[in-house]
């Protein structure tokens, strides 16, 4: 790729605007830093995304339940679990111009990025919780937190979730949901933001197999990043020093794909021992161990957690896909995005208005199989593939008017804007096969 077609934050932002996948937050109002909505196509995604992620776990391993845990939990549980002391930023304001910073990624002996001067506050401890009261009194007791990471819902369910299903040790939990984090700086648009969705899968196991079941871990969550067809030269793990680990963490490998801004993490995987279960059996008095029918002794389980962020991913995707080129001599943009990625499957195009009412027939058979697909008849052809290349639509079918005498429809392939004919009657066995 030539330096000026290279993908850039900027490009994928405006594409995201343009076509309506995702929009600041509020806009009308002037916006929330570090919010954002997901429009029709977005949402689509985002949902092809949990699906792909949810039929790679069911690959990887057997007895994976679900989980959807609250968003709001008192403070003991945060006070437990480690967050109410330990989930902080470092954080550092300019006393020339105001602006804030993670002191962590900043050297306070340079001048301020903002306004050039050298004058730091102390650096300061920052929770990144949102906490709120519930309830109509607001005092100590009635203090709760929305979520900082989805996991501890599940935790604290454990024993719940243990003499409700006929699970053994090991298995899996696995959950998608929101989680709310007061980042000091949000940025690089869905990369860091302070409401976003996690998929995440808490794998309970005995403390002699953690070390294993962590490697098949990672060894299959590669997989599945291959599997949703992303560049793997862009993709790493790569373990964390001691001096990195989070309070809970015994080990820990990121998944890290190079996006322009870098390379950085799109999910953890970490080895979290007996810490919370251990934590929430003191804190609460429940006994949260699980007792061995072999050994007879009992034990608490330890866990591997396997923690992607969905918006993060997303935004992977989208960088990864997006692609310049040259089609007869014209610049067109095009997201390479995975069949199973792709937000629409297929575009149904007659040629000209003319021809609206037989491809309009075709259109309603096809998507009464459940497929995502458009039927859009308004302006130039050319103008029409152009919008499905920019939203990464892998087929577009057309009908002209030899298409009457016939019975055939042009098949237009996005990545080589190869075309074939094919047998109207042939619609649907095409589109399985290609979707596969
Ligand atoms: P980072 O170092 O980037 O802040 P983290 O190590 O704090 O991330 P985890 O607590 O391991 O992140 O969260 C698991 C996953 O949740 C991350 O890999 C990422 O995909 C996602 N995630 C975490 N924080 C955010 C955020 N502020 N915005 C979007 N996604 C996030």
């Amino acid at each position: 790729m030539s330096k000026q077609n290279q993908v850039t934050l900027e490009k994928i932002v405006s594409l995201c605007k343009r076509r309506g996948l995702v929009y600041p937050s509020a806009e009308i109002y002037g916006g929330i830093n570090g919010v954002y909505d997901f429009g029709h196509l977005g949402t689509l995604i985002k949902r092809n995304i949990r699906n792909a992620w949810l039929k790679s776990l069911q690959k990887s391993f057997e007895d994976i339940l679900f989980f959807e845990g609250s968003l709001l939990a008192p403070s003991p549980v945060w006070e437990a679990s480690g967050h109410v002391q330990n989930f902080s930023d470092p954080m550092v304001d300019c006393l020339n111009c105001k602006h804030r910073f993670r002191a962590d990624e900043l050297d306070l002996k340079k001048p301020c990025p903002n306004c050039g001067q050298t004058k730091w506050t102390e650096v300061r401890q920052f929770n990144l919780m949102f906490q709120t009261n519930v309830g109509a009194i607001q005092d100590k007791s009635s203090i709760a937190y929305l979520r900082p990471e989805t996991a501890q819902a599940i935790f604290i369910n454990f024993k719940n979730i243990i003499s409700t299903n006929r699970v053994k040790i090991p298995f899996g939990v696995s959950q998608i949901g929101k989680a709310f984090r007061n980042e000091i700086t949000p940025k690089q648009f869905l990369f860091r933001s302070r409401e976003f969705e996690q998929m995440e899968i808490e794998w309970f196991c005995n403390p002699e197999n953690a070390i294993n079941d962590f490697n098949l871990w990672c060894k299959a969550r590669k997989e599945f990043y291959a599997s949703l067809g992303l560049n793997m030269n862009k993709i790493r793990l790569r373990e964390h020093g001691k001096d990195e680990l989070a309070h809970y963490s015994i080990s820990c490998t990121d998944v890290e794909y190079e996006f322009p801004f870098g390379w950085k993490e799109i999910e953890g995987i970490a080895n979290r021992g007996n810490y919370d279960l251990t934590q929430h059996s003191k804190h609460s008095g429940k006994d949260l161990g699980v007792f061995d029918e072999e050994t007879k002794q009992s034990y608490i389980p330890h866990v591997i957690e396997c923690s992607v962020g969905s918006d993060r991913l997303f935004l992977t995707i989208l960088c990864d896909a997006y692609t310049e080129d040259l089609i007869d001599s014209e610049e067109r943009i095009v997201l390479k995005l995975s069949p199973e990625i792709a937000p629409i499957k297929a575009a149904f195009l007659p040629l000209v208005k003319k021809l609206n009412e037989p491809m309009y027939k075709i259109y309603q058979d096809i998507r009464l199989l459940g497929y995502e697909i458009e039927f859009d008849e308004s302006g130039s052809i050319g103008k029409r593939y152009r919008r499905q290349d920019e939203i990464g639509t892998p087929l577009c079918f057309t009908y002209d008017f030899e298409s009457i005498n016939d019975n055939c429809v042009t098949v237009r392939h996005r990545d080589t804007t190869n075309q074939e004919r094919i047998s109207i009657d042939k619609i649907k066995e095409y589109l399985k096969n290609s979707l596969k």
